[in-house]
């Protein structure tokens, strides 16, 4: 199976308010195949004046329409009617965003389009338990806390789990009561407007959503429009500065999810067999272009090599090709300027000493189009090297040694970002003592596996706020404190 033209993923109109509209200016993106390098579908180009559109009904919507007003289990209603509809179009879903991303069709069927639905899901099931008044007994009596919705949300997802990083804005924001203008990346539009036809067809009122696809430009009207209360942005460090600096400058709200350099730590007792198997998933999922990816490996010393020989042998044995072909488990990088930055980075691994065991700059063998890479493993790193610190987003793995389980803490620590980590052991108690003094926001022992009911997000420069959970629902509210107890004097 090959990645074909598919003229049905053309489209013409914008989802502004609920409703499909056309789109201000004649800008046209299109979305190309990652695959094949060619043209899979158009859509427009929306613009500064769409995006002045999106907020204005979402503006109004929150300000006059009943959707905030509405109680949470009228919204729970017809969001989990939304949830109910995505199932029933979870492998058209999946289908889409290989097509439009390159993503292989294998991970997209188990997590790039399953995962937002049981998001949905579970996100459904805490809205009925949350919290959204209580009476508390203060120090001179009742007090009644409210959580109130935050108001108009700018919801701004990346292209490598565009659907996921979407659901995971959209629908605590309507859970919430709030309204969302979605700033799909310009690489993955078209998942957008599938979930589009899914919240209009489930009855979301108007003005309560809108798609707006665009650059970064237009992201940075979006984020920087008064009529905007807060922000949830998924994506790099850098753009996440930027977005931070804007709403500190105006105090909106933000949330922000960014990039990470995880650290697999495996223990001496560690099976090796299961850490191999560990890493081809978590080290190198979504052909390696995962925030969460373990892509630095820590071992002691003394298994150094017998590791780099174990994931030497796993990196050979896996299939490179076809995004759409079920039995690819690693596609191409979703644009060219990505598969360039990464073959920069074997360069910069190779010309800093690290040894190169597996992969390397090039395409893989029996390809000759398509934007991939060869998964890479250097040996041999120093943690203090590029390869090490800085986010690849591919699939290039690096192996580094320690000295002692203390070493191996103080060295996943070392670095910029807080998001995720794992650790291998046949210890359950001293993996989960390792979790302990590793700082990242998520951490695995022998596993890693996202649970929608607690909290995800990074420490230091991986982000600020957590998604999923009561938490992740927390953030789309204001807190509201009502005396209603007068005093003796
Ligand atoms: P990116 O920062 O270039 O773009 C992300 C989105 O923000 C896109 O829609 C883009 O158009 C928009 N954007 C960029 N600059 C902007 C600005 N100044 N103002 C407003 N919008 C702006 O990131 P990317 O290359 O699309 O995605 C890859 C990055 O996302 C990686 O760093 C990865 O680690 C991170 N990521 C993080 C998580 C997480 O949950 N922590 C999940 C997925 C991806």
């Amino acid at each position: 199976m090959t990645a074909t033209i598919d003229s049905s993923l053309d489209r013409t109109q914008l989802f502004i308010g609920g409703q499909w509209v056309d789109p201000a200016t004649s800008e046209v993106i299109e979305v190309v195949s990652p695959a094949t390098e060619e043209v899979v579908a158009r859509v427009p180009a929306g613009s500064p004046a769409d995006i002045d559109r999106a907020v204005e009904a979402a503006r109004r919507a929150f300000d006059h329409g009943p959707w905030p007003r509405m109680t949470p289990e009228e919204r729970i209603e017809v969001v989990a009617r939304f949830s109910g509809l995505y199932a029933t179009r979870m492998e058209e879903m999946a289908q889409v965003i290989s097509t439009e991303m390159g993503s292989p069709i294998s991970f997209s069927s188990l997590a790039q389009a399953p995962a937002p639905w049981m998001m949905a899901e579970t996100f459904v099931n805490i809205a009925r338990e949350f919290g959204w008044e209580e009476r508390r007994a203060g120090a001179l009596g009742e007090v009644v806390v409210r959580r109130e919705p935050v108001g108009v949300v700018a919801a701004i997802p990346p292209w490598n789990v565009p659907q996921f990083t979407t659901m995971s804005k959209v629908v605590p924001a309507l859970l919430a009561g709030c309204t969302v203008v979605v700033k799909p990346a310009p690489e993955t539009p078209l998942d957008g407007y599938l979930m589009a036809e899914l919240l209009a067809e489930a009855g979301v009122p108007e003005g309560v959503v809108s798609f707006v696809a665009g650059d970064r430009e237009v992201g940075a009207h979006l984020v920087a429009h008064p009529g905007i209360d807060k922000v949830a942005f998924t994506g790099s460090t850098a753009a996440g500065r930027k977005i931070a600096a804007v709403c500190g400058e105006q105090l909106k709200r933000v949330s922000l999810e960014l990039g990470g350099k995880s650290a697999a730590i495996v223990l001496d007792d560690a099976d090796l067999a299961a850490v191999s198997e560990g890493i081809k998933f978590m080290g190198l999922m979504n052909s390696g272009q995962a925030c969460v990816a373990q892509t630095r490996i820590l071992v002691s010393r003394q298994r150094h090599d017998e590791v780099a020989d174990a994931l030497t042998e796993m990196l050979r044995g896996l299939t490179v090709g076809d995004p759409l072909d079920p039995a690819s488990e690693i596609g191409p990088m979703v644009a060219k300027r990505q598969q360039e930055r990464v073959n920069g980075y074997i360069g910069i691994g190779q010309d800093e000493g690290a040894t190169l065991v597996a992969g390397g700059q090039g395409m893989p063998d029996g390809l000759d189009r398509g934007w991939y890479v060869r998964p890479t493993l250097f040996a041999g790193v120093d943690n203090s090297m590029r390869i090490a610190q800085e986010e690849i987003f591919g699939p290039v793995l690096s192996l580094i040694a320690y000295d002692s389980v203390e070493d191996a803490v103080k060295i996943a620590n070392d670095s910029e970002y807080g998001l995720a980590g794992t650790v291998w052991t046949a210890d359950a108690e001293a993996g989960l003592d390792v979790a302990r003094q590793v700082r990242a926001g998520t951490y695995g022992v022998n596993t890693y596996t996202m649970d929608f009911a607690a909290p995800f997000g990074g420490y230091k420069a991986s982000g600020i706020g957590r998604e999923f959970g009561p938490e992740g629902l927390a953030q789309y509210t204001e807190l509201k404190s009502v005396y209603t107890s007068v005093p003796e004097m």
